[in-house]
């Protein structure tokens, strides 16, 4: 169990992204954490040991990780994993058969698919609900209910819940509420301060944000709960290697900066849309048109580069796909590099066609992760895609 180092969190974020959770080697003065590339810690004597045992329980590289995501999301424990999916599976074995869980519907699609396919069948019950509206959670919640799990904005269709508001149900009913704060990142939204309890990521995503590694992380603050996931972490053994723990770390040092020209970015490409293709067919919470963009402002502090477009049908969603240069056709989002992608067969092809039709989710319907690159060649680049249509 990593605890953040207290003094760390009175630091301001851009502070926080450079130096929480780490201090230099006392050994040699390294200014960054060593990778330590090691399965096992050698002993002094019979149950005489510095603290480290054996590496999927604790890992010193890992832990570094750990205390300065912990210390970004304003919370007191973090617990990196293999994979954003490993991560929530591992919070997920908190709960047992019987206990039911609600849901936000339009969550990412692995989420949906990790639920109905596999914690479903081990005996756990899920209601999936338009997490827009909180009295709809209000609604879903039983005797058995004992979490929430929203993700906002939503992946793709960007739809916003209000912290607030979820963090006061889950209060007031006696359950957990859990976050997936992969599109936001603490950079610009801290769930932990709306009264939730777990914040999760992919942080194969903007965390890292290079593109060159898989993973998750949690972030929590009550000692408890902290001390039944570490259970878990240790236990179920999803945990990443010191190396992409180190690739992270060095991931976060740049949040700040990079949040910050990933928001820019996503403005400039947003209003270049909405003025060629229609305000109504550009989907981006920081767009004055979008119906939560109230909403978003009171509980975000930017907006990132997600933007998802209604090219209106396959067709033209291919055409534009085949054609962008800058933006690379691929899944994943959040790196440096722009990328563009078709939910409805990439990132969602997991969500039943119904299902997906419901929310929005249309053949249509294309996704850009806008990067750090210069603005001015990003639009270039969706001038000559949009062309003739
Ligand atoms: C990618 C993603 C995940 C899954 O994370 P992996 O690291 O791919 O396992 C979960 N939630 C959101 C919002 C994502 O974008």
């Amino acid at each position: 169990m990593t605890r953040v180092f207290d003094e760390d969190l009175n630091a301001r974020f851009a502070t926080r992204t450079i130096h929480a959770g780490q201090r230099p080697d006392p050994t040699t003065g390294a200014i960054m954490p060593p990778i330590y590339q090691t399965s096992t810690y050698v002993q002094d004597a019979l149950g005489v040991h510095k603290g480290y045992e054996y590496a999927r329980g604790k890992n010193p590289t890992r832990e570094a990780l750990e205390r300065n995501v912990a210390a970004l999301e304003g919370g007191r424990h973090g617990f990196a994993f293999s994979s954003g999916m490993g991560c929530l599976d591992s919070i997920m074995k908190l709960f047992s058969a019987g206990d039911h869980i609600v849901c936000g519907e339009n969550v990412y699609g692995g989420t949906f698919r990790l639920f109905d396919k596999v914690l479903r069948r081990m005996g756990m019950t899920f209601t999936f609900v338009d997490t827009r509206d909180p009295q709809r959670i209000e609604d879903a919640i039983t005797t058995a209910t004992k979490a929430v799990i929203i993700e906002t904005p939503t992946n793709p269709m960007m739809w916003i819940t209000d912290l607030a508001a979820v963090g006061e149900i889950a209060k007031r009913r006696g359950i957990l509420c859990i976050v997936d704060n992969t599109f936001a990142t603490p950079a610009f939204q801290r769930p932990l301060e709306f009264g939730a309890h777990i914040v999760y990521h992919s942080s194969t995503k903007y965390l890292n944000g290079h593109s060159d590694i898989v993973g998750g992380i949690a972030v929590l603050s009550d000692d408890g709960l902290a001390e039944r996931l570490q259970f878990i972490l240790n236990a179920a053994g999803a945990v990443p290697g010191p190396m992409d723990a180190w690739l992270t770390l060095r991931g976060t040092k740049t949040l700040a900066l990079r949040m910050k020209a990933h928001d820019a970015n996503g403005r400039r490409v947003a209003a270049w849309l909405a003025n060629r293709w229609g305000v109504e067919r550009v989907i981006f919470p920081g767009l004055p048109t979008h119906p939560q963009h109230e909403l978003a402002k009171q509980q975000m502090s930017g907006f990132g580069g997600m933007i998802s477009v209604e090219m209106g049908s396959r067709e033209k969603a291919a055409t534009v796909l085949g054609r962008t240069h800058v933006y690379a056709l691929a899944e994943s989002l959040g790196g440096v590099e722009s990328l563009i992608s078709h939910p409805a067969s990439m990132t969602h092809a997991s969500v039943p066609p119904e299902r997906r039709a419901e929310m929005g989710i249309t053949d249509g319907l294309i996704r850009l992760s806008t990067g750090v690159e210069d603005a001015d060649d990003l639009i270039a680049d969706l001038e000559q895609a949009f062309k003739g249509l």
